[in-house]
């Protein structure tokens, strides 16, 4: 049975995910998501489960509620992905722009590991667990960050496996100096804004310098960041030994306190 259209519609707009559009008619009618989503017949609570998989019934349902052609209602989706693009796409949002979000937007671009600034007002995309005084990073790490972004999106489209394996092993290595343990991808995409910028601008830096000079500009590594490192450079001995020496020989001249014990 098709779902009666709903009094009120919205078109959507360039980008915009099928979530924050779902939102969006919700709102106009008064009535919040769960709600529109019964209305529309459709057996889940929330639309973000219909970003990534939708099927033809589902999105039949809501062009008729809509008042819209089916394919629109697809195109809001994401499109069938590659393992290496689904890998850098959140499946929840992660960051958002405080601008666009105010005016009840959810855009697409967002969802990318990628996506730094904001396609429609260039605002500066936030972490969705960000900190009040999160603005105040400082300028040379969003700046690193940025470009680090900016590689990790062209890695991304590269033809070849390589670039990207490059970014992701400088994120690898950037965790283990945080301590961040998981999987590098979902590191990109980590709420909260410390652990994704550095790692960002860790793959600028490694673009910059060899990693090893990284080790030079970093803190003193503790057993948990060597397992990190052995895994980061498994297929590098050479790398890691480099690395290895130099941060041995930091350890040592910072002295005994800040030395991690070895045994
Ligand atoms: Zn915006």
């Amino acid at each position: 049975m098709k779902p009666r259209p709903l009094p009120k519609i919205v078109a959507p707009l360039p980008d915009e995910l099928l979530s924050g559009w779902l939102s969006r008619l919700a709102a106009a009618n008064y009535c919040n998501d769960a709600e529109l989503l019964a209305h529309i017949k459709i057996d889940t609570a929330h639309g973000t489960a219909l970003d990534l998989n939708i099927d033809a019934v589902a999105a039949e349902k809501i062009a008729s509620a809509a008042r819209v052609a089916p394919d629109v209602v697809r195109s809001l989706t994401f499109p069938a992905m590659t393992p290496r693009e689904a890998s850098l796409t959140a499946q929840m949002p992660f960051q958002h722009c405080p601008q666009c979000s105010r005016e009840g937007l959810s855009l697409k671009h967002w969802r990318r590991a990628w996506a730094f600034d904001c396609q429609v007002c260039g605002a500066r995309l936030v972490q969705t667990l960000g900190k009040a005084g999160d603005e105040q990073v400082s300028e040379k790490l969003t700046y690193r960050a940025r470009r680090g972004a900016g590689m990790l999106e062209c890695a991304a489209r590269s033809r070849g496996p390589r670039p990207l394996r490059r970014a992701m092993r400088a994120v690898a290595f950037a965790m283990s100096l945080k301590t961040f343990r998981g999987d590098p991808s979902f590191a990109l995409q980590n709420p909260r804004s410390e652990v994704r910028l550095f790692c960002l601008a860790a793959i600028a830096a490694a673009r910059s310098y060899p990693l090893a000079k990284a080790a030079i500009a970093s803190h003193s590594i503790d057993d948990y960041a060597r397992v990190a490192l052995l895994r980061a450079f498994e297929k590098e001995p050479r790398l890691l030994v480099a690395v290895d020496h130099i941060a041995q020989r930091r350890a040592r001249s910072t002295g005994p306190m800040t030395a991690e014990p070895r045994n």
